[in-house]
């Protein structure tokens, strides 16, 4: 089974800190607590299963794949606006068709900005816990931190370097903007395979792997089934927006599915809390 982590089972390290006040837990036993405020042990060196887990850490868990459903949900809207915008901008024709553009294009950049917002705050929460880069599913979330940069990095190229080069030869800029689109899908993917990984993750910890599809899991190649219909534009069998339109259709799939995965992770979440708090 994937363990995601370099954790170290039983008794915390001697780079652990308690999460609530950094005091140094180091060699405290996992069902003790905390010499310092008196939080459990397990609050901040959590154990696989979760059952075993302190109540406040599960809630840290369930708040992190709430902030992740926020992302999910947002990037989802934004990617549907853009399916609107672009199938309403290839069958309208004359004057109404800019403004459909325009206002397609504003809401999913008003709407593409608050998902990078719930993003930021997501990988802050991500990094919450005083043990962050030690306790169980470290890796994702290092990982998840490289998606968001790849898009940073995808932005920079396709709307500064594309745009520049788009003024001096409408070619060269046409291709790094299509290049700096690919960074940013492949960011998204990324961020959404690992979302899907640490939802399926939180799932098994539970003891709850009958949720978990290998089908679900794939989603995060739909964003890129856009790209196979990529050749036919080049011959000009297809028009280019409608490969946009499937792409964008894609992402909205593998959104939905990273948000329901999140909910079902919660909901396991929620009732896991209920019958430890009784
Ligand atoms: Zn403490």
């Amino acid at each position: 089974m994937h363990s995601g982590a370099e954790h170290v089972e039983g008794v915390p390290p001697e780079w652990a800190r308690c999460v609530r006040c950094g005091y140094a837990i180091v060699g405290l036993r996992p069902d003790g607590v905390c010499p310092e405020c008196g939080l459990g042990i397990l609050a901040s060196w959590p154990q696989w299963e979760l059952r075993e887990c302190h109540g406040a850490y599960i809630r840290h868990l369930f708040d992190e794949l709430g902030a992740l459903h926020g992302v999910a949900s947002i990037v989802g809207l934004a990617a549907l606006v853009g399916v609107g915008t672009t199938v309403l901008s290839v069958t309208v024709s004359g004057d109404p068709r800019m403004y459909v553009l325009a206002g397609g294009i504003a809401s999913a950049c008003i709407l593409s900005g608050i998902a990078l917002g719930q993003l930021f705050q997501l990988i802050k929460h991500l990094y919450k816990h005083a043990n962050s880069n030690w306790t169980y599913g470290s890796s994702l979330r290092r990982c998840m931190k490289l998606g968001v940069i790849v898009i940073g990095v995808g932005e920079v190229v396709a709307f500064v370097l594309g745009l520049l080069a788009f003024v001096y030869a409408s070619q060269v800029g046409s291709a790094v903007i299509l290049i700096g689109a690919v960074l940013v899908f492949a960011g998204l993917g990324l961020i959404h395979l690992n979302g899907m990984l640490y939802a399926a993750f939180t799932l098994e910890r539970a003891g709850d792997t009958r949720r978990r599809s290998t089908l679900t899991d794939l989603s995060w190649l739909l964003p890129f089934v856009g790209l196979i219909g990529f050749p036919f534009t080049v011959f000009g069998v297809l028009d280019w927006w409608w490969i946009a339109a499937v792409g964008l259709l894609g992402v909205a799939i593998a959104a939905a599915t990273l948000a329901r995965r999140c909910t079902c992770a919660r909901g396991v979440l929620r009732s896991l809390m209920e019958s430890l708090s009784h």
